[in-house]
């Protein structure tokens, strides 16, 4: 299928009156509400991307024998369109995510999803439910994109049938500006992700893997987990869903390398890039959790920060593990994590002209 797509439309019976709407959208548990409609496409080897459609938001029908209920091939990506000062809509860094989510599928044997109909799915999607982003400044719709197999049949072995999906979902207050710094949890027991296994792609089968660590984190009063490498267990990787920089008393920033155990954010990347051109100093190198300690004892490191398109970037305070508690000396979020963060926004809100081709307006 060559762009432009066209995605066939049918709307929603009876679309929700505004005031249903906007109740709706009163501070919603995350993704618990969802829009009107979702774009879906359809693949089948030999036969290739097909039967692009926009139609109301429901259940897909799907064979109990469909094979991602039983292999788990299923990768997703997570994006926002933001509502610019201007009164404008805009996506950010979506051909990021069109990357991954191709990258993330080739890792699980499945095909990539072109750029075009990824954008397009995107696109046709908000242009049915544009409604759902509110007019204030600021306000964004989560977008997730998925690809699942859904070939009736339960050899092992790839599928032949694939299902590309996106639905929207308004993200209330979940880490909005102002959220608290986080205590986090410092996993010893669980790894989330092994050399040469799927911890770069982004897939709900990672996250199965992760919940284990989340459940004994809040257990612990913690809100986040911390998972460190699967080889050794001492040097620190990333959290169940969000990127891990460290800010050193001498203005350096350091976050894992990717090396194949670490999800490659496009918030992370956006931080590197960002805090480069502010004249910081970057480093991706391995660090170990006995040295974050002792940098904290020792006052050298002075902020940390998590990073995320949900998260955006949020301060991390206190750090719990079964062997005790340190904290991040300073007030959190610090000032460095306050600037990127803003630096970050400032770009997704369009308050400040973008590197080339960060921002997509919408119509
Ligand atoms: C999605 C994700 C992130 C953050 O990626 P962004 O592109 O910045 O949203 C980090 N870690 C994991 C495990 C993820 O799934």
């Amino acid at each position: 299928m060559s762009a432009p797509v066209v995605f066939a439309k049918q709307t929603a019976p009876d679309r929700l009156p505004s005031h249903r709407r906007a109740a709706l959208l009163r501070d919603p548990a995350f993704g618990t509400v969802f829009t009107e409609h979702m774009s879906t496409v359809r693949y089948r080897e030999g036969k290739g991307w097909h039967d692009a459609r926009v139609e109301p938001f429901g259940p897909l029908p799907l064979s109990p024998a469909s094979s991602v209920l039983h292999y788990g091939q299923e990768v997703f990506e997570g994006l926002k369109v933001y509502r610019t000062d201007g009164g404008r809509a805009q996506l950010f860094r979506p051909d990021a995510n069109a990357r991954r989510l191709r990258r993330s599928a080739r890792r699980l044997s499945m095909p990539e999803v072109p750029d075009g109909v990824f954008l397009g799915a995107v696109e046709a999607l908000f242009a049915a439910d544009r409604d759902w982003l509110p007019q204030e400044p600021g306000s964004t719709l989560y977008l997730r994109p998925f690809l699942i197999a859904t070939e009736v049949c339960i050899g092992a072995r790839p599928a032949e049938e694939y299902l590309f999906c996106v639905i929207a979902t308004p993200p209330g207050t979940h880490f909005a500006a102002g959220t608290p710094a986080m205590t986090v949890w410092i996993c010893d027991g669980y790894t989330r992700a092994a050399p040469g296994g799927t911890g770069a792609a982004k897939c709900g089968g990672n996250y199965a893997a992760a919940m284990a660590g989340q459940a004994e984190a809040a257990e612990a009063g913690c809100d986040q987990v911390v998972f460190l490498d699967a080889a050794e267990r001492a040097w620190v990787e990333e959290l169940g869903g969000m990127n891990i920089f460290f800010v050193f008393d001498d203005g350096t920033l350091l976050t894992p390398p990717l090396t194949g155990s670490v999800l490659p954010g496009i918030t992370r990347d956006s931080v590197l890039s960002l805090a480069r051109a502010r004249g910081y100093r970057v480093a991706e190198e391995p660090y170990r959790r006995d040295q974050w300690r002792a940098d904290a004892a020792a006052g050298r490191v002075r902020e940390v920060f998590a990073c995320g398109t949900a998260a955006v970037v949020t301060g991390i305070g206190t750090v719990r593990s079964p062997a005790g508690e340190f904290t991040v000396p300073g007030p959190a979020p610090g000032p460095v994590t306050v600037e990127l963060r803003t630096a970050v926004e400032d770009i997704q809100f369009g308050r400040v002209e973008p590197p080339e081709n960060w921002t997509h307006p919408l119509r």
